[in-house]
């Protein structure tokens, strides 16, 4: 059965989104009801390094190009399709991930991030990226076909809902946990590092811990969305989700 599902992500170009009975939210399948409770926003962003002095949101504007407003309750618009995107170099795919894609700004972007990774002696590998709506059609489709549509519902993004579609978010995944993206993806050296430093290059954690109340989603430590470097650090200073970050920040404009 792991193996099954682990095919059918590849073969899809959609691994990451959950094998094994494992529940990955927005990458896939979606914890079922938000039980609600209390959440410090402030205690949301792990391992938070003391904020830039130079970045605050006031400083960052919001660019309809990057920062757009996508959840659970939010769709996006009908066809919507990122441009220019890409494969992304193969020294970057991780396990037996091939063929993901990015768009090319934000493979520019990462750039700089993965030769500071490597520096630091971590090496930072993609497990799933871009996914257009068809994709995520097939996707939550399957999960219909495995589940029956009323629990696929509750464990699968429906189409035009996903970070992914955008072309700028991708889950990274790390050889010592065997590549999956689970909780314990936040323990290994990718996860920390990422945690700590993936802002300073404009990628944001979409699901922090404890966010769930928030952002709909259960801790996705691996799961980084690319929101240019200003609005990383501001976003980051700011101790607030993404989502939350993004609407004051659309409010404003
Ligand atoms: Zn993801």
């Amino acid at each position: 059965m792991i193996q099954s599902r682990r095919r059918f992500f590849r073969e899809a170009g959609l691994l990451g989104l959950g094998f094994a009975g494992v529940v990955l939210a927005a990458c896939g399948p979606a914890k079922p009801e938000v039980t609600a409770t209390a959440v410090s926003v402030s205690s949301l962003t792990p391992a938070a390094p003391s904020a830039s002095p130079t970045a605050t949101p006031a400083a960052v504007r919001y660019d309809p190009d990057l920062h757009v407003l996508v959840d659970k309750q939010r769709v996006l618009p009908d066809g919507f399709t990122p441009p220019n995107v890409e494969v992304i170099p193969d020294a970057w795919e991780a396990g037996d991930a091939s063929g993901q894609r990015l768009r090319a700004d934000v493979i520019a972007a990462m750039q700089p991030m993965v030769k500071a990774a490597k520096a630091d002696g971590v090496d930072l590998r993609v497990e799933s990226a871009y996914r257009s709506y068809n994709e995520q059609v097939r996707t939550f489709a399957y999960w219909v076909s495995v589940l029956g549509e009323a629990q696929a519902r509750r464990e699968s993004a429906v189409p035009g809902h996903s970070e992914h579609q955008l072309g700028t978010t991708l889950d990274f995944a790390d050889a010592s946990n065997r590549w999956e993206l689970v909780e314990s993806f936040a323990g290994t050296p990718s996860g920390k590092w990422l945690a700590a430093n993936a802002y300073k290059y404009g990628f944001a954690m979409s699901y922090p811990p404890g966010g769930e109340p928030i952002t709909g989603y259960v801790y996705e430590p691996w799961h980084f969305r690319y929101i240019g470097v200003p609005a990383a650090e501001a976003w980051h200073a700011s101790g607030k989700t993404l989502i939350e970050f993004l609407e004051a920040l659309k409010a404003r404009s």
